[in-house]
């Protein structure tokens, strides 16, 4: 078929909606990683695929998370302070 449909490997869902026993919390730092790089930025929701109402709260989470240090802001930042206080 010349018209054939774009092939996905992998329907994107939310995954606080499909899970609603998910906890988003700050203190769940453990769930919370895997919506940011290992860099420590938080990934836009067109990759995640998660709803405009989850992502919304999944970000203030996460900021909530590095602020009682549960998450770090980057990972450069923690090795730049382990160098300089040896
Ligand atoms: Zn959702």
């Amino acid at each position: 078929m010349a018209f054939k449909r774009k092939f996905t490997p992998k329907r994107k869902f939310c995954r606080f909606c499909a899970d609603k026993a998910l906890p988003l919390d700050y203190k769940r730092p453990d769930i919370l990683k895997d919506f940011v790089t290992e860099r420590g930025k938080i990934i836009a929701r067109r990759i995640t695929g998660t709803c405009a109402k989850h992502q919304r709260r999944l970000t203030t989470e996460i900021k909530r998370s590095r602020q009682m240090a549960l998450m770090l802001y980057t990972t450069v930042h923690s090795t730049d302070v382990k160098k300089r206080s040896i």
